[in-house]
């Protein structure tokens, strides 16, 4: 693996760190929190199927060694309803944004 990428949890893909969502376990509270801190690490393709399963299975409450509450999923479930789920990673990890997802029609 590359230095600096990372693998996630869920698919294990492997991708360069700023395209995955980053889970910390902090030191010394095993506090679990999103995004910054010192501790144990954990990550995640910014993806509905990856955060699923990793809720589902518990996978990064597993590989943290600590609980995650709801609290951090539902910010993730709420990341994932605002960004455009129609954009897509590319691989240089550029996100390529679609225009046509802002005016999406609600479901029928
Ligand atoms: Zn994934």
């Amino acid at each position: 693996m590359k230095p600096n990428h990372r693998r996630c949890v869920s698919c294990r893909k492997v991708g360069p760190k700023e395209a995955f969502w980053r889970l910390v376990r902090l030191y010394p509270s095993h506090q679990v929190q999103l995004d910054r801190g010192m501790g144990r690490s954990v990550y995640l393709c910014p993806e509905a199927e990856c955060l699923k399963v990793a809720q589902k299975k518990n996978r990064l409450g597993r590989s943290l060694k600590a609980s995650v509450s709801n609290e951090i999923y539902q910010t993730l479930w709420q990341r994932l309803a605002t960004s455009s789920p129609a954009s897509q990673y590319q691989p240089n990890g550029q996100e390529i944004p679609n225009p046509n997802r802002v005016n999406s029609q609600p479901p029928i």
